[in-house]
């Protein structure tokens, strides 16, 4: 993955809704959008006219960097007729929108941990943008009961020597909270005695509603101007969020600051826009307030509907247009299976049974809230606020139930390191010395374990290792002096190294370094104990899934990927088979039988299962779990991202957001201790393939059979990223180093299991998996 300074990068709650809002749209649906962040007025006509007027006067040229002299001065003026302020030339800039001034000054202010203290709710982009400048982020929460406004006690207990800044932003998106005079000095005050700079984010100050009175925060006082930045911005009171004009207005030193670093990345804002603008700020003001009147009506209305919903509370906003309700009374509630656990629950919720689109208020910082835009027609606020009246009343509270925390454990690597299987005698005991000497004896787990009669111990420093090793085998007993066949070391934190693999095979001895990934030393020890055992005792390791059916046998072969678990597991889902192994058995050649044995005690089984087997989650909720995905940034499923995320929708974990999530099973709690059988006599094998036109089954004599096993070289859906062929002798990954002789040994096995059981190949790409399902039953 290409690497990025700022951590995982993750698409917006807010973006999420949105795409699916469109996909609803494109589908016919009508969806009424609350989501939006930008009034539905047009620009007025003669601020329109002034930017025709710049293109026709060929005002297309590169302007001065921190804009054109003409809307700095009706920017000045605008400062001193609203606010009494005065601001010089050089304390203003001119950037691309108002969200390029709060960036500039993030990259032109703020140090790496420096922090900068963020009330939240918050706007989306400010602690975003303090973390791309490797600063951090200090989250105050505020209280509903204060209005979400700030308190200056709030704010003392959150300033350390490390704070730098503050970001206020009066009035507030989400909330539409304004700051009354007194309490914003008050807060000022202590921000500006404690020598903080004061992010001052007034775009939406000509929103204000009744008799609130907005006050610019650089015209409290003096001391606090010198101190602050306002950011500021054509967007909102001249609709004009396309044109991207905003202006920040603060002490010199930092506006030149701001003005180099716009230097080096877009220059000047858009030439014809700067007319615009210019217009906008000196021409008439008297748009302003019919469009916020027309706000103040959708408010009203809105608050109103929206404060008869029982269990719902919301702030009466002073200012931008958006309420921000608490409805975290609904988060234990369900309609018909969807349950609601959070505010992305909720909105998704409202999406699906309403067709209405909110912001979540976990994009704001607060989860207890949903946010709704009323920039759109009152029609459809009319319609809207109806629609979802009538879906939150169908929400029923929904039996708590508690889940038990999940024993799982996060791997690092996430999957099998590179290794090399071909270590001799001497490099092996080199690696055996450093191993051991970094065995600590209080951190140190030995277990000998039987695996179809060869002994494997494991020695490991890796808790997680050991007890997932001691839950998947039998155990074995050791005499004093007798030694196992094969040893693995599984050594974590080992100085200078990297993750690693080593096997020795002329000694039987693994090493593997710095990994605590499980799913390496299980088919390590299963690749160990098939060489042993073909050598020793003529027992033939076969990877395969099988299932008994009144004591006759089916294995499933195949390569990764082409759904032999999941293909697996829908059989037993019919109740007729009983599970012997999900991956792995040895057989023994007995006459005209195959008798095929299950070695393992619990069964390593991929967690993904659950998501078209839903029951799967009860069993790995009990067992013990690798790699489950706990938090959105441990996804690797990238294409599920914005599909229907558990996470989202509340629940603590996800099965299947991760390609290496497994679970150590029991058998016996998928279909009962009656069903499970550890031995099967095998009579049919169903070898896996993927051919979109070919048949679903064909029946394979033996050495067509034995031919296509042996050179293992088989068709990946295409598209998947994958090549087309992929070689992989007898479709086995675990085989160490494999030898000519071994694979001699292989090939003579198989010639013998497919003596006895018949052979098909099996189409998983020319029919529906439950059809498929169907068809092999039926060659049992
Ligand atoms: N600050 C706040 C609080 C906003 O809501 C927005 C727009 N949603 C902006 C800044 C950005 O405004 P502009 O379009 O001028 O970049």
């Amino acid at each position: 993955m290409i690497s990025n300074r700022i951590g995982r990068l993750e698409l917006s709650p807010t973006l999420r809704i949105n795409a699916k809002a469109k996909a609803m749209k494109a589908e016919g649906i009508d969806v009424i959008d609350f989501s939006v962040g930008e009034p539905d007025f047009p620009t007025p006509a003669n601020i329109k006219d002034a930017g025709i007027k710049a293109i026709n006067d060929n005002f297309t040229g590169y302007t001065a960097n921190d804009g054109i002299p003409e809307l700095k001065t009706a920017i000045r003026n605008r400062l001193r007729e609203d606010h009494g302020l005065d601001y010089k030339p050089g304390e203003i800039i001119v950037s691309s929108g108002a969200k390029q001034s709060l960036y500039n000054i993030c990259v032109a202010a703020i140090n790496r941990d420096e922090e900068v203290i963020i009330p939240a709710p918050y706007w989306v982009s400010y602690p975003q943008m303090v973390l791309m400048v490797k600063g951090k982020p200090v989250i105050v929460p505020t209280k509903e009961e204060n209005g979400f406004r700030l308190t200056p006690e709030e704010l003392k207990a959150n300033i350390s020597f490390n704070t730098k800044a503050i970001i206020l932003n009066n009035p507030s998106n989400p909330t539409g909270s304004g700051y009354p005079l007194d309490w914003l000095e008050e807060v000022c005050e202590v921000a500006a005695a404690e020598g903080l700079l004061i992010i001052a984010d007034e775009i939406y100050e000509k929103v204000v509603y009744d008799d609130y009175r907005f006050h610019s925060i650089a015209s409290l006082s003096d001391k606090i101007k010198e101190r602050t930045v306002l950011v500021n911005g054509v967007s909102k009171a001249y609709s004009m969020t396309g044109w991207r004009i905003g202006y920040a207005a603060g002490p010199r030193e930092l506006v030149n600051a701001m003005g180099i670093v716009q230097s080096h990345t877009t220059s000047n804002a858009n030439s014809i826009a700067q007319k615009a603008a210019a217009e906008a700020l000196s021409g008439p003001q008297s748009e302003i307030s019919q469009m916020v009147a027309e706000f103040r009506t959708r408010r009203n209305y809105m608050l109103n509907k929206l404060r008869r919903i029982p269990g719902v509370s919301c702030h009466e906003p002073e200012g931008a247009f958006y309420l921000f309700p608490n409805a975290a009374s609904y988060y234990n509630t369900e309609y018909r299976g969807m349950k609601i656990r959070n505010s992305y629950g909720l909105s998704y919720f409202l999406l699906k049974e309403a067709a209405v689109a909110i912001v979540p208020g976990s994009a704001f910082g607060s989860e207890d809230h949903i946010r709704l835009s009323y920039a759109t027609s009152m029609d459809k606020i009319e319609e809207g606020t109806d629609r979802i009246i009538e879906a939150m009343a169908k929400l029923k509270e929904s039996p708590k139930y508690k889940r038990i925390a999940l024993q799982n454990v996060m791997t690092h690597p996430r999957g099998a390191t590179e290794a090399n299987t071909a270590v001799g005698i001497e490099e092996r005991d080199a690696l055996v010395q450093e191993a051991e000497a970094n065995l600590p004896y209080d951190r140190y787990f030995e277990w000998n374990a039987n695996i179809n009669g060869i002994i494997i111990q494991l020695r490991t420093n890796v808790p997680h290792l050991y007890d997932f090793w001691v839950e998947n085998w039998y155990p074995a007993q050791l005499e004093a002096d007798l030694e196992p066949h094969g040893i693995i070391y599984a050594v974590d934190g080992v100085p200078g190294r990297t993750p690693y693999g080593y096997y020795c095979p002329e000694m039987k001895t693994a090493v593997l370094f710095n990994t605590s990934y499980y799913g390496q030393v299980r088919s390590w020890a299963l690749g160990m104990v098939a060489q042993a055992s073909e050598r020793m005792l003529d027992v033939h390791g076969v990877r395969a899934a099988c299932l008994d059916y009144d004591g006759k046998g089916l294995a499933l072969i195949g390569p990764k990927g082409l759904g032999r678990g999941s293909t697996f597991s829908r059989m037993l889902e019919d109740g007729e088979a009983s599970f012997v192994t999900n991956d792995w058995v040895f057989v023994r050649y007995r006459g005209s039988d195959a008798v095929a044995d299950a070695p393992e005690r619990k069964f390593y089984i991929k967690t993904s299962v659950a998501k078209n087997l839903p029951r799967y989650t009860r069993i790995f909720d009990r067992s013990k779990c690798e790699n489950v995905v706990t938090n959105r940034a441990d996804w690797t499923n990238m294409k599920e991202l914005v599909d229907e995320c558990p996470l989202d929708l509340g629940e603590p974990y996800c099965y299947w957001g991760a390609k290496d999530s497994r679970a150590m099973v029991d058998p016996a709690w998928i279909g009962g201790p009656a069903r499970c059988v550890k031995r099967t006599r095998l009579k049919t094998v169903a070898l896996l393939h993927h051919e979109p036109n070919g048949p679903a089954i064909e029946p394979l004599d033996p050495e067509t059979a034995l031919d296509y096993v042996t050179e293992g070289k088989y068709r990946y859906p295409t598209g998947a990223g994958m090549s087309p062929y992929q070689v992989q002798p007898f479709f086995n990954p675990y085989m160490l180093g494999s030898s000519a002789d071994q694979e001699d040994l292989q090939r003579r096995n198989f010639h013998q299991l497919l003596r006895v059981a018949k052979a098909y190949k099996v189409n998983v790409g020319a029919i529906p998996p439950e059809a498929l399902k169907a068809r092999i039953r039926e060659l049992v």
